[in-house]
């Protein structure tokens, strides 16, 4: 078993089926990953307040089949982004976009300094991260019809849709990139 220990932006919290919860991380150290979180009802309730999305946290992980939280500490709760619903929501998707473009397990100093600045900034920039993927929002037609513009990303299939286009695909497992 291995040890290790990172700040991490909690990305989500995810009712797991083997295990009591999953924790999903962008970790400055291991890129991002999956944690579970076992031990019970007293265990979760400790870690509980420590895993809002959005978090940034100081975690400790022990690895061997796969990862499992030991500890976490909040350092930072960002409450100057949730005071503003905007802001909120515009941080929320490009967290949604970095736990669907990131690759598992790859460190990525400069996605881990960005989602960073965003935060403490209050100025969450999404086209910026997903530009980073590899993602050309500004000149990016439709995948489906080649209209402009394409400003929903399809979580499932990581295709750029236009208005049009998206609406076959479940509202949640859309994001909003660009607002009109
Ligand atoms: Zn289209």
């Amino acid at each position: 078993m291995r040890e290790y220990v990172s700040d991490a932006i909690v990305l989500g919290i995810e009712p797991s089926r083997e295990y009591d919860r999953a924790v999903a991380l962008f970790t400055k150290e291991l890129g991002r990953i999956r944690a579970r979180v076992t031990g019970g009802a007293k265990i979760l309730s400790k870690f509980a307040p420590h895993l809002d999305p959005m978090n940034r946290v100081h975690v400790r992980l022990a690895h061997k089949n796969g990862f499992t939280l030991t500890d976490a500490l909040t350092v930072d709760r960002f409450a100057g982004v949730k005071r503003d619903a905007k802001v909120f929501g515009a941080a929320l998707r490009m967290l949604a976009l970095t736990s669907a473009l990131a690759p598992e397990g790859e460190p990525d100093e400069r996605v881990w300094h960005e989602l960073l600045r965003s935060l403490e900034s209050g100025k969450p920039d999404i086209q910026l991260i997903a530009s980073h993927f590899g993602y050309d929002l500004a000149g990016a037609g439709c995948e489906r019809c080649g209209a402009e513009p394409a400003p929903y990303f399809a979580l499932a299939t990581h295709a750029l849709l236009c208005a049009n286009c998206c609406v076959r695909v479940p509202e949640n497992a859309l994001l909003l990139l660009r607002e009109a």
